[in-house]
């Protein structure tokens, strides 16, 4: 009921970004602002629509037209960690705006289907993984399921599996940087010192060891500081632990001299339209973020975030269906 609310006053406030349009185009051009956007996505696949259940999933025609759209725009495309010494002022240069394209989760439908996108326009993107999961043969653990969802996961089974490592490798490859999105995907507000650490260091070890590179960027499951996913105690871990960069999902750009450690992000979704994406990039609808933070102050969270960290992955999706 509360979701439905949700998609109804989401397609109700849309109407008003794309108005703001072409003053956002006006005021971006006087402003001059340096400033990063970061967008973020999930899925990239041809699902159902979503419904109650959002799969934060981008139709690949839509992505493809986006993808297009910012290899065309002349905008600076980087990775995350490339932005870094950015937002603190260093090597400015000539562009005075970054946009980053980071994908969560790592599902492997962003091999399947987003990388080749990606390589077509010569895009880089940071990718966010899971490293418990990295090459499972169950499906993530956090993620609720619907009907729609569950034929889809029986139609595509690897739709929603987890990249594996040779995977990783090629996309690596291919220029994209890979990041920790912690060990089993668990909201780091409700855990103990000792198990921040374990999610946030080890899920670093892993991928270094996996990928055999450094990795200094960091997504944290959930991402809201309302909802405490991420405080002072979550910050100090991942300096500790050799994170230089971290994204919530606040929504927001990214000025220069910023904490590099709550980088905000926009979210991409399944129904927004070329237009609403490009409103997206240029900042007229950056005012939503406000409005995302009166309602999860008003609200109780329906993620799913507590389950059993390892053992019970493939059942635990079922179970939560029925
Ligand atoms: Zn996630």
């Amino acid at each position: 009921m509360r979701s439905l609310l949700k998609r109804k006053l989401q397609r109700g406030i849309k109407w008003m970004v794309r108005c703001f349009y072409p003053f956002y185009l006006l005021i971006d051009f006087f402003r001059r602002r340096e400033e990063v956007r970061i967008l973020m996505y999930h899925k990239v696949s041809d699902l159902p629509p979503e419904r109650e259940v959002p799969y934060c999933n981008v139709p690949i025609a839509s992505f493809e037209a986006q993808m297009k759209f910012l290899a065309k725009s002349g905008l600076d495309v980087v990775t995350l960690d490339q932005v870094e010494g950015w937002l603190k002022g260093k090597g400015l240069g000539k562009a005075r705006k970054k946009i980053v394209i980071t994908f969560d989760d790592g599902f492997q439908d962003n091999y399947l289907h987003a990388a080749p996108i990606l390589q077509r326009y010569r895009l880089p993107a940071t990718f966010f993984m899971v490293t418990g999961a990295i090459g499972q043969d169950v499906p993530f653990n956090h993620l609720r399921w619907d009907a729609a969802s569950l034929a889809d996961r029986a139609a595509h089974p690897a739709h929603w599996l987890p990249l594996t490592r040779p995977m990783l490798l090629e996309m690596r490859a291919q220029g994209h940087a890979i990041g920790s999105h912690t060990r089993s995907h668990r909201s780091l507000a409700g855990l103990s010192r000792g198990e921040i650490w374990d999610e946030v260091a080890q899920s670093k070890k892993d991928l270094e060891s996996q990928l055999e590179t450094t990795m200094t960027a960091f997504s944290y499951p959930f991402g809201s500081a309302v909802y405490g996913d991420l405080n002072e105690r979550t910050e100090e871990a991942l300096r500790e632990a050799g994170y230089r960069v971290a994204c919530t999902t606040e929504w927001g750009s990214n000025k220069v001299g910023e904490n590099s450690y709550r980088l905000k992000r926009i979210p991409v979704y399944d129904h927004d339209t070329l237009f609403d994406f490009r409103c997206k990039v240029i900042g007229a609808a950056d005012w939503l973020g406000g409005l995302k933070d009166g309602w999860q102050k008003m609200f109780r969270r329906d993620d799913k975030v507590q389950f059993e960290p390892t053992s019970n992955i493939a059942d635990c999706g079922l179970r939560n269906a029925e």
